[in-house]
């Protein structure tokens, strides 16, 4: 095959040297440099207070166990980005975190706030994982190996790359998917989606795996998971191919500082216009709630803790959105969808 052909043959966010890119401008997350020079910044500046563990809004999960009844479509948000969803009968879990510490060693890096709402050993038995990428908030190994061993018969969904770590950690049934990609486990239609973010674990392996946000459905119920993402132009390509969504699970938390963040977090103001996007100019007529997640449970960026969800229902009421459909969950919370 001549170079020309494999140039068009390659997906704009498949990079010629094997590693990932996001095919947008201005995507390119800041470097070692950037983020000395944010550290530096940090110490100059008063310190936002940090809540006090288990400070936060707390609510009791109704999770149904086994399963839920085939007609039932509820989401439990454990913290962060890991929720359970009860979906057709069916047993989903997102990005599943449950450690201390977001960090390879768990004798420093960041911290919890706010305990798992659900411990490990109280889920019920899980069909489907999706991974949607390699960072310590999302992908936390010890989880994996509990799961896949409490869990042996669950399907996991990974980005293309990720495959390799999981498999390591004792997860058997597995699917790799590139942005696009559809597939069906458990009875779960699954499409990867794009996002702008990228993915780091250790020295060396920076983009070597993918990032993604997740479009599901199952007996007509449709729900997207976002995952780690900047805004990027293509969630109302998402919302025209996969929706329209009963359920968006979008992040609100994680921005500042702008100049270091901006390229790989939403900001409230972004994270509702995302969503908005996903809608299309159809989207009003269209009930779709939006679960804000990733916020209120490491502390990651300089933004006060609390102030994700504040601001993102300012957000909302200045878009004109019916507050109704905006889902601020205390941990643990559950809701029909
Ligand atoms: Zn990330
Ligand atoms: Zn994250």
């Amino acid at each position: 095959m001549s170079t020309e052909m494999e140039l068009a043959a390659r997906p704009t966010h498949h990079a010629v040297d094997g590693t990932f890119c996001n095919p947008w401008p201005d995507s390119t997350p800041r470097g070692w440099r950037d983020l000395l020079r944010w550290q530096r910044a940090r110490r100059g500046q008063p310190r936002v207070p940090t809540p006090a563990h288990g400070s936060l809004p707390m609510a009791e999960p109704a999770v149904s166990h086994p399963r839920a009844s085939v007609s039932e479509t509820t989401a439990t948000w454990i913290g962060h980005s890991t929720i359970l969803l009860q979906i057709g009968g069916l047993n989903v879990l997102t990005d599943p975190v449950f450690s201390e510490r977001a960090f390879p060693v768990q004798w420093m890096g960041p911290r919890r706030i706010m305990a798992p709402a659900l411990d490990l050993d109280d889920l019920p038995p899980i069909d489907v994982v999706l991974l949607s990428h390699s960072h310590y908030d999302h992908l936390d190994k010890p989880a994996v190996k509990r799961l896949a061993q409490a869990h042996p018969d669950a399907a996991w969904v990974v980005p293309l790359g990720l495959g390799r770590y999981v498999r390591q950690w004792g997860v058997r049934t597995l699917v790799e998917l590139d942005w696009w990609d559809r597939t069906e486990v458990r009875g779960l239609a699954v499409t990867a989606t794009p996002a702008r973010h990228f993915s780091a674990r250790r020295i060396g392996d920076r983009n070597r795996t993918l990032w993604c946000g997740y479009a599901i459905e199952r007996m007509g119920r449709r729900a997207y998971f976002a995952g780690d993402t900047a805004y990027h132009p293509e969630f109302g390509e998402i919302g025209s191919r996969c929706g329209p969504f009963d359920l968006v699970m979008m992040p609100i938390g994680a921005y500042d500082p702008r100049w270091f963040m901006h390229v790989v977090h939403v900001d409230p103001e972004e994270a509702v216009r995302a969503y908005t996007d996903l809608m299309g100019p159809a989207g009003a007529a269209h009930r779709s709630l939006m679960l804000g997640i990733h916020w209120g449970t490491f502390r990651l960026t300089d933004e006060p803790m609390d102030e994700p969800p504040r601001r993102t229902a300012a957000c909302w009421h200045a878009a004109g959105l019916d507050p109704e459909h905006l889902w601020i969950a205390r941990f643990g919370e559950t809701r029909h969808w």
